[in-house]
């Protein structure tokens, strides 16, 4: 992160490391979380549930980057204090319901994908604004940023193509003033690809394997609707 930081000029206190802890035991987390990190992110809200009430405390913050289904939301806003994959508007819509019955604000960032691959979920580019408005107007709803999960692929410009996608939706969402003040956030990067989303202007990266290890269970597990 350092050396991204370094490469493009950029004060390392900008960015932010979010462990990815999906599969991830507590104790695992705990030690991690014991070397100074802070922001965790999960997938499932089944090991949210599980895991949450031990890392609450210790934990600065607890962002949900899963898939979130409409059914899913009372649990979630329990525990996250951010959820990352809000990519349409009727999850939203079921989110602030749920918020002012407990009066309670979150922050939510809007999943765009930026690959256009099938496989990902997330706004498309060209809905993107128009989704960041209507979330915006939600009274217990705060976007504050932007996520995505760049290309899966060797060629660096393609993955650093689907980053820049996302800096120009935070570009447009900042002058079309749509957003406020506290928009600013762009979670972008991963284990693979982290380099590259720190020089195009990540603010959050999200790494699971390069600090925890390979998991058990393919990505499709945790990204493909159905699993
Ligand atoms: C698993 C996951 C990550 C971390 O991926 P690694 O390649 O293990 O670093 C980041 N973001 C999301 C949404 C994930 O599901």
């Amino acid at each position: 992160m350092e050396a991204a930081c370094k490469k493009s000029g950029r004060n390392p206190d900008d960015v932010q490391l979010l462990l990815a802890t999906k599969t991830v035991d507590v104790g695992k987390i705990k030690q991690a979380l014991a070397l100074g990190e802070t922001f965790i992110g999960e997938n499932k809200v089944q090991e949210l549930k599980q895991k949450a009430p031990d890392l609450i405390n210790i934990a600065e913050e607890i962002h949900f980057i899963g898939h979130l289904q409409s059914n899913k939301v009372k649990e979630v806003i329990k525990w996250a204090t951010c959820i990352q994959s809000i990519d349409r508007f009727s999850v939203a819509k079921e989110l602030e319901k749920r918020l002012s019955r407990i009066e309670k604000v979150i922050d939510v960032f809007i999943q765009v994908n930026t690959s256009q691959e099938d496989s990902k979920f997330g706004v498309a580019p060209e809905d993107a604004l128009a989704l960041i408005e209507k979330v915006g107007k939600l009274p217990h709803l705060n976007v504050t940023g932007l996520m995505t999960i760049g290309l899966f692929s060797a060629e660096s410009d393609r993955v650093r193509a689907c980053f820049q996608i996302l800096k120009r939706i935070q570009q447009e969402a900042i002058s079309s003033k749509v957003v406020g003040p506290g928009f600013k956030h762009l979670s972008m990067g991963m284990s693979g690809d982290l380099e590259i989303a720190i020089e195009e202007g990540a603010t959050i990266i999200r790494v699971g394997t390069a600090i925890f290890g390979e998991r058990i269970y393919p990505d499709s597990y945790y990204w493909d609707e159905g699993l």
